[in-house]
């Protein structure tokens, strides 16, 4: 679909939805958004019922389409409202990962069906849910305020984070930024909690490097080594001086960073030929010790104090697009993060950077951001649900970090 804005009246309405309590908009929702199959790249059938609510609630919603070659067409939203600042933005996705085998699941994966006080299907940790509730959150907020949102609140959709994510959120606040726009906070909706909803917030992320070694030798008969000469004995001298010392023993913050070999590769079917090259492939989730920069060069480094024989040659080659660590350091926004959740859980939440790469990289240059949403145990997995309970919560959590955001009188600690 090409750019434009969307009319409140273009889209399918959440009848349900206006009859709820501000409570249960977050499960309702979420169900609807659940029902629409939306495995990466979600198309525009999964945007359409978050268009009818931004638009009917005031938002200008803007939906780009961005492309590149040899990947798929994505679409983003863009949604934003209020004047003046402070200047907040949800971010979040869409997209699903596949449900695999369906008849294995217990509840179709697509069905939004709720049963027993838990809402099923695939996305509704990984991260329906945690859309469906600070979008709950953010309408509760207007309903409250008579369409005032206080500041300015940015909803910020992709269709691609499980993805190769090329077209998602890093093109979409490429574009946020083009058209003006100044973030001071962001918050992504990623399932984050651990055991109980507001554990844990994760405040950064480890960064991912991932690169092949090439030991090039020379090919010869095994009868005859002194013709030859072996690569596979300098790739484990190699290997040995990547692993051991360790990069470091961990931060702050952060775990220690850890390189894993993750293939060796020779590939020889033959007993008296020694290979002319052997290769290994290795990743690296590292911490704020190191920078995309540092950590290539630390690894040349290590590579170069190997002592290699006569004829044998190392190549190292990182892969493109890895994601950077970040941390977004307790401040303004953590705190108030923290506190909403106190105020509905009691819980005080671990303030952690484990995990995968997220959305949050491509925010992390702009603003602080930090990662809260529901208990992640089911994600990616047969039989994905969350409780209606957790989302209402999850939902109350977001509505109280715009109070105390935003500074409104009644939230403790507003300034
Ligand atoms: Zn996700």
């Amino acid at each position: 679909m090409p750019d434009g804005r969307i009319d409140a009246a273009a889209g399918p309405s959440l009848d349900a939805v206006e009859m709820s309590s501000a409570d249960s908009r977050a499960v309702l929702l979420a169900r609807d958004l659940l029902r629409v199959p939306s495995v990466t790249p979600a198309g525009p059938e999964a945007f359409a019922p978050v268009e009818a609510v931004l638009a009917a609630a005031g938002f200008t919603v803007r939906r780009r389409v961005f492309s590149e070659p040899g990947t798929a067409d994505t679409i983003n939203l863009w949604a934003e409202i209020g004047e003046g600042g402070p200047h907040l933005a949800f971010n979040g996705h869409l997209d699903v990962v596949p449900p695999g085998p369906e008849a294995s699941w217990r509840k179709p994966p697509f069905s939004g069906a709720i049963e027993d006080g838990e809402l099923w299907g695939r996305g509704a940790v990984d991260m329906k849910g945690g859309v469906a509730a600070f979008l709950a959150a953010v309408l509760g907020r207007l309903d409250a305020r008579g369409g005032d949102p206080g500041g300015r609140i940015s909803i910020l959709l992709t269709g691609d984070e499980e993805g190769p994510a090329v077209n998602g959120t890093r093109k979409l606040v490429d574009w946020c930024v083009a058209e003006g726009a100044v973030f001071d906070a962001a918050i992504v909706g990623e399932p984050t909690s651990r055991h109980r909803l507001g554990d844990t917030v994760k405040i950064g992320r480890r960064g991912s490097l991932s690169a092949s070694l090439t030991v090039a030798g020379v090919q010869g008969h095994a009868a005859y080594p002194e013709r030859a000469a072996n690569p596979i004995p300098p790739l484990l001298a190699v290997a040995a001086a990547l692993t051991d010392p360790p990069l470091d023993d961990g931060t702050e913050h952060f775990a220690p960073s850890n390189l894993e070999i993750v293939s060796v590769d020779v590939g020889n079917p033959s007993w008296n030929v020694i290979p002319g090259a052997a290769r290994l492939r290795l990743n690296v989730r590292y911490n704020d010790t190191w920078t995309r920069d540092t950590l290539p060069a630390e690894l040349e480094r290590r590579i170069a104090a190997v002592p290699l024989p006569a004829g044998v040659s190392v190549q190292l080659a990182v892969e493109a697009g890895y994601g950077d660590v970040f941390l977004t350091r307790p401040g303004r926004l953590v705190d108030c993060m923290a506190a909403a959740i106190r105020d509905v859980t009691g819980l005080t939440p671990e303030l952690g950077t484990s995990g995968g790469t997220s959305d949050a990289r491509f925010l992390k240059d702009l603003c602080p951001v930090v990662e809260f949403g529901p208990v992640g145990t089911t994600m990616h997995q047969l039989d994905e649900r969350v409780p209606v309970a957790e989302l209402d919560q999850l939902a109350l959590i977001y509505g109280r970090l715009l109070a105390r955001f935003f500074g409104d009188d009644d939230a403790p600690g507003a300034r």
